[in-house]
């Protein structure tokens, strides 16, 4: 299974981090480039299985595109060699304000960067879906796919974002636990049906409604900042 290198795939936030990491390598001459960025549910517990991660989905940053890997660019060299300057990478990503695992004490990484520390999320925040939180997500594409790719269906990660998505508009569904209980599904039901959404017909917690809810939240968000 193939790494990700998409862009678009990282958080917007983070993403024009990495963009100023790349201006950051260039302008001191170094030759890096982003291995692997993304992470889905398969990748990880793949990675995991054959020990190339201790993670398991949702436990590691890339899983909410908050994190990359990068790797030497010098034709002829092995991407990983030892030869590459891994201290000058990490120098580079500290400047612009990430985190670089090389000085972690354990499971050191020089590849490693991340970006979680751009919004003082814990690990804990983010699987409680913290990047529902829309004054962090101004880019409403990202939100949208990283909510309904396959990754994220049916985890309670997603479930969490939708109930924040929810109060923010103005329903009441409880406790941000990630849990689709009854209150979670009133509340919903509450917010959607005005739309013109059948909510005896249409699964709730699916992607039928997560669209009408984003879409409601857009509107909202757009007017605020009108
Ligand atoms: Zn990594």
């Amino acid at each position: 299974m193939a790494p990700d290198r998409d862009l678009e795939h990282l958080h917007p936030v983070y993403r024009a981090v990495v963009a100023g990491l790349y201006d950051e390598l260039d302008r001191r001459g170094l030759r890096f480039r982003m291995h692997e960025g993304y992470r889905g549910r398969e990748r990880q517990e793949d990675g995991k299985k054959r020990g190339k991660s201790k993670a398991s989905f949702l436990q590691s940053d890339h899983n909410y595109g908050l994190a990359s890997d990068f790797v030497g660019d010098v034709s002829g060299i092995n991407p990983w060699d030892n030869s590459h300057d891994w201290g000058a990478y990490g120098e580079c990503v500290e400047a612009v304000g990430l985190e670089w695992s090389g000085r972690w004490k354990t499971f050191r990484e020089l590849v490693h960067n991340g970006g979680r520390g751009l919004f003082s999320y814990s690990r804990g925040d983010l699987y409680r879906g913290a990047l529902a939180d829309v004054r962090d997500d101004p880019e409403w594409r990202w939100l949208e796919w990283w909510l309904s790719t396959d990754d994220m269906a049916k985890t309670s990660t997603r479930i969490a974002c939708m109930q924040r998505i929810v109060i923010r508009l103005g329903g009441d569904p409880g406790d941000v636990d990630g849990i689709w209980g009854p209150r979670t599904h009133d509340a919903m039901a509450l917010i959607i049906a005005p739309c013109g959404i059948d909510t005896d017909a249409v699964d709730l917690s699916g992607a039928e409604a997560l669209a009408v809810l984003l879409g409601e939240l857009r509107a909202v968000v757009t007017k605020v900042c009108e």
